[in-house]
């Protein structure tokens, strides 16, 4: 039986997002100035494993492996990469989900969520201010059946404090400001960079025309791979978004390793000649625009 869930109105409340975009700010500001005196070695060690590992939660977990099924995880992998996203405090995993999959079905229209047409900022962080339907029933239908998705939605409110909670039990009030404050406003901004500026700097191999999603290394290397948005667009189910070996994508090395540990499989490799098929067709679509 499908799953009926109501819509979501408002993504969250305006002032919950101002704190979310103020504090961890405001923090960063404290941490690289005043704070940069008394930092110790094991805040910033913190503060890379947290960082690292929530990317990952978000770029393995809930972009490649909750929103596009690239990949299907051990159940106790999922669940572990589910709740380091809610570490990000970017939403739940269904209205991420959601929120993408309409950016994806709609990439740079009017009823894309974030994209750049507006404005570069509004693709950034403008858009979580923004008033608007989120209706799982739509776009998510799928993830509104998976059981470890909905127990993870419903209870990501612990989840999202004990992701702050544990820097403090870990590093004192230090750890709490690196690994916990400061750490989610790096993941935010980088997580955001792909939506605003892989959406205006960079090159374009595919579905040009279609969008305007961009190839950008910066992002590549800073989003773990994410930053090979371009190519996203064009194979979106890939577990891999760098398809050329030049193409540093770390989150896609991640998941090669879990599946030679046999903790992910049907993973979801995009085929040498549908690659070339498609970028065939997008060179003879920039010939003709050139005509
Ligand atoms: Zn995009
Ligand atoms: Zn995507």
């Amino acid at each position: 039986m499908i799953k009926q869930s109501s819509p979501v109105k408002h993504r969250f409340h305006q002032g919950v997002v101002l704190n979310i975009l103020i504090i961890p700010f405001a923090a960063t500001l404290f941490a690289i100035t005043v704070g940069l005196g008394w930092v110790s070695g094991k805040d910033l060690i913190l503060f890379g494993a947290f960082s690292f590992a929530v990317a990952l939660g978000v770029t393995v977990g809930y972009h490649r492996m909750l929103t596009h099924y690239s990949f299907h995880a051990n159940p106790v992998v999922k669940l572990i990469l589910l709740i380091l996203g809610v570490w990000s405090l970017e939403g739940t995993p269904l209205t991420w989900a959601t929120t993408h999959l309409e950016h994806h079905a709609n990439a740079d229209k009017d009823a894309d969520p974030h994209s750049p047409m507006k404005s570069l900022w509004h693709a950034h962080a403008g858009w979580l201010f923004n008033k608007r339907r989120i209706d799982p029933n739509i776009y998510a239908q799928k993830q509104l059946n998976d059981p470890i998705v909905m127990f993870v939605t419903k209870t990501a409110g612990f989840w999202a404090i004990l992701g702050l909670v544990l820097p403090f039990l870990l590093g004192g009030w230090s750890g709490f400001i690196w690994a916990g404050l400061v750490r989610v406003f790096v993941v935010h901004h980088v997580t955001w960079s792909v939506n605003s500026l892989g959406h205006s700097f960079g090159t374009q191999d595919f579905n040009k025309g279609h969008d305007l999603s961009t190839n950008n290394w910066l992002i590549g290397v800073l989003a773990l791979g994410e930053g090979w948005h371009n190519n996203h667009h064009a194979f979106p189910k890939s577990a891999f978004h760098g398809l050329k070996w030049y193409q540093i994508d770390i989150s896609g090395m991640f998941i090669r390793l879990l599946g030679f540990l046999h903790l992910a499989n049907d993973i979801c490799v995009v085929p040498k000649q549908a690659i070339m098929a498609k970028q065939m067709a997008a060179s003879k679509k920039g010939v003709e625009a050139h005509m």
